[in-house]
């Protein structure tokens, strides 16, 4: 009997008792393994004012409190059964990092004691060598360093049996370039607060800080992990590389939002308990539209808390689904032929005081000028924020009619358009402000009324947020992230200057102000506008509209890398990422990109000479049958080698390329044939678990 038939017998021999689940309030669970305010505020008065200062955005860490505060973390993990702590970073690869060092230090004659210095928690030096420089280092420059951010909560977290103290850092080279995601965000976040407060200075708006905020919508598959593991390229690359439709996928549409299944509800609530404890505050879950597919949304956070707090469920996610029997997939795609998945970024902007700098506001310059820097931002930089989601995983997912197209476009819906409308036409009053509200009021059976159109668009306004839809389930939220702040903050400050300039020094009220001001915003309105489009972005007629409207449409993400050298980017990125960072950026995508095409090309072929060619030559033979389709693979799978052996000289930028307009298609015919194969070849030699099986037998 061959591996899956067996792991398919034994899936429905497996004891159905789920594990005893508790019944902890959520609120209480929140936070147990976070060094939150509550225990900042009780260390020493000094100690205590510094850091809380910090985390307002008021002051600079001062390290003369480091000895003092470490010690506290120490005795704090401890007596929570931490044994090690570690610097937590997030390198260039689209996961965090970490290295482990216990408390162990030497004691007086000779004896060892539980220590962790003041230096320790505020730097570390891990061998960056290893890490994706992009040229910023070369190979025998090791150092790296890890600096604590104190901007972030310390955590607990459980891995194996034991428990890790975790100090969020950032993480960069000797010369002080940055090597992760977090220096460029934390200095995004700084421009758009610059450049957000003058806004509310002009406005007359309380705000002593304003940042993004961020609420990441995750999904993800779950399947029995037993076939998983007969599956190499799930286990190597996160999706299929073969795979047959099966005669059942989503059309029935009978998975979404429907009942979870038990075996993946207690998985679920596993897992969210681990998040809530750790800090993650999870609220929403339910079936997507594949079978087998799931979401799971946070409530909004700082846009730099929920980026980490991304990352943390996204491991948590990982290693409870392997504690289930369950493997969790994040990858962008899966299955080919169901719908891929996700990760829907809500972004806004938010003041220290409370307020949603995007709730829309009656009359309010504030919330239009926000407006028209956030079109003429999407306008300008349409291709950098392409970039910005662009990877080999997105490729399959992006324009697949299950995800926005490759053609950025930002849906306004019906009561804002208008509002622009009449900006732009200069004929105020018809649709106020007011009708804004009444809009908002409606909202929830708006949305519900629009939801097909609004699901098709790239960067969609939800009511008091934009939807960035493009966005990958694996991806690192940073990077979108921090190219919309980058835009956003550039485009305001440009607006905000000709707005004073309006202006100029006379002392207007408010609706002076807006009346003085509607000319600036006008005239950029009307040079962004082409970017809005409220129609069904999955169709034909808009990919023709779009091309005649000029806006970009880059297909395939290799081709969006190049935007992050462009002179444009350089100058919207200024004091963000250097000429060089920027640059290094654009060499690590290109070389990821084709790191990934080159495994998976290489498993494809492993695949096909190793286990399906075997299996449908013993069929063809055993039944006395010529399959034409064999030969034809053959054939395929010799050309795809050909050409990567014809590669190996190549620099990335090279093998990109020849990756992208030549392999791609060569594996895509490969795969049909092998998928056609699938269907004919006995069911009992078939050696890859099927569709039907990887997605249903739960
Ligand atoms: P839907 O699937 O209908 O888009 P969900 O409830 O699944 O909606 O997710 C919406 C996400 O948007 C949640 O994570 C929520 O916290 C987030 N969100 C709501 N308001 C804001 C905001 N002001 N800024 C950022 N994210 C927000
Ligand atoms: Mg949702």
């Amino acid at each position: 009997m061959n591996a899956r038939i067996e792991a398919v017998r034994n899936i429905g021999k497996r004891n159905r008792k789920l594990p005893e689940s508790s019944e902890i309030k959520s609120s209480v669970q929140f936070g147990s393994r976070v060094f939150h305010r509550g225990l900042i505020e009780n260390l020493p008065k000094d100690a205590a004012q510094n850091w809380l200062d910090v985390l307002d955005g008021r002051a600079k860490f001062d390290p003369a409190f480091a000895d003092t505060i470490a010690d506290a973390l120490k005795s704090w993990a401890m007596k929570h059964g931490a044994t090690h702590y570690t610097h937590w970073f997030q390198p260039l690869t689209n996961a965090s990092a970490e290295k482990h060092d216990s408390f162990l230090s030497w004691g007086p004659n000779g004896t060892v004691l539980e220590k962790f210095r003041g230096k320790e928690l505020l730097r570390g030096e891990p061998d960056a060598s290893s890490f994706p420089s992009g040229g910023l280092r070369a190979t025998h420059e090791a150092r790296g360093y890890t600096a604590w951010d104190p901007t972030v909560f310390p955590f607990l977290w459980e891995g194996g049996d034991g428990i890790t103290l975790c100090i969020p850092t950032v993480f960069f080279s000797w010369k002080g370039e940055a090597l992760d995601h977090k220096i460029p965000l934390m200095r995004s976040e700084e421009k758009l607060n610059q450049a957000a407060l003058k806004l509310c200075k002009l406005t007359g708006t309380e705000a002593a800080r304003v940042f993004s905020t961020l609420g990441a919508e995750q999904e993800y598959f779950i399947i029995d992990r037993s076939l998983f593991l007969l599956r190499p390229d799930l286990v190597l690359a996160g999706r299929t590389v073969f795979g047959a439709k099966p005669p059942k996928g989503q059309e029935l549409e009978d998975h979404y939002f429907g009942s979870v299944k038990d075996r993946v509800m207690a998985f679920m609530r596993e897992f969210e308990s681990a998040a809530l404890q750790v800090g993650i505050p999870v609220k929403t879950r339910h079936n997507e539209v594949a079978p087998a597919q799931h979401e799971v949304a946070p409530l909004f956070e700082r846009a730099s808390l929920a980026i980490d707090h991304n990352i943390l469920l996204m491991e948590l996610m990982k290693s409870y689904a392997q504690k289930h029997d369950l493997a969790c997939l994040l990858h962008e795609k899966p299955f080919m032929g169901i719908n891929g998945s996700g990760k829907h970024n809500n972004w806004s902007m938010a003041t220290d005081t409370g307020l949603n700098l995007l709730d829309p506001q009656e009359d309010s310059l504030l919330f239009l000028t926000l407006l028209t820097a956030v079109m003429r931002a999407v306008h300008e930089h349409a291709a950098l924020l392409r970039a910005s989601i662009a990877s080999a995983g997105n490729d399959h997912r992006l324009g697949g009619s299950e995800a926005p197209p490759t053609i950025l476009s930002v849906y306004l819906g019906d009561a804002l358009e208008k509002i622009v409308e009449e900006i732009i036409h200069g004929k105020k009053g018809e649709a106020s402000l007011r009708s804004i509200d009444l809009g908002l009021m409606a909202l929830p059976r708006h949305e519900a009324d629009t939801s097909d159109r609004n699901r098709t668009s790239f960067f969609a306004f939800t009511g008091n947020k934009f939807e960035f839809r493009a966005v990958g389930a694996s991806a690192h939220c940073a990077l979108p992230i921090t190219i919309i702040n980058a835009i956003v903050a550039d485009s305001l400050e440009l607006i905000l200057d000709e707005i004073h300039a309006a202006v100029g020094d006379r002392k207007l009220s408010r609706d002076e102000m807006l009346e003085a001001a509607l000319p600036v915003l006008r005239k950029h309105l009307k040079l962004s506008q082409k970017v809005a489009f409220s129609g069904n972005n999955y169709s034909a007629e808009w990919e023709k509209e779009a091309a005649e409207r000029g806006l970009p449409n880059i297909r395939r993400s290799f081709h969006a890398f190049s935007q992050f050298v462009e002179k444009k980017t350089l100058s919207v990125f200024e004091g963000i990422l250097s000429e060089e960072e920027l640059h290094s950026r654009y060499e690590i995508f290109v070389e990821q990109y084709c790191k990934i095409m080159q495994i998976e090309a290489a498993l494809m072929i492993e695949l096909f000479q190793t286990q399906v060619l075997p299996a449908a030559q013993k069929d063809m033979r055993e039944r006395g049958l010529d399959e034409p389709l064999i030969t034809k693979a053959i054939a395929v799978n010799a050309e795809m080698k050909k050409i990567i052996s014809q590669m190996a000289d190549m620099g990335w930028e090279a093998k990109g390329k020849v990756y992208c307009e030549l392999v791609a298609p060569k594996m895509a015919e490969l795969r049909t044939l092998v998928d056609q194969l699938e269907m004919v070849v006995d069911n009992v030699l078939w050696p890859l678990p099927k569709y039907r099986e990887l997605l249903f037998l739960i």
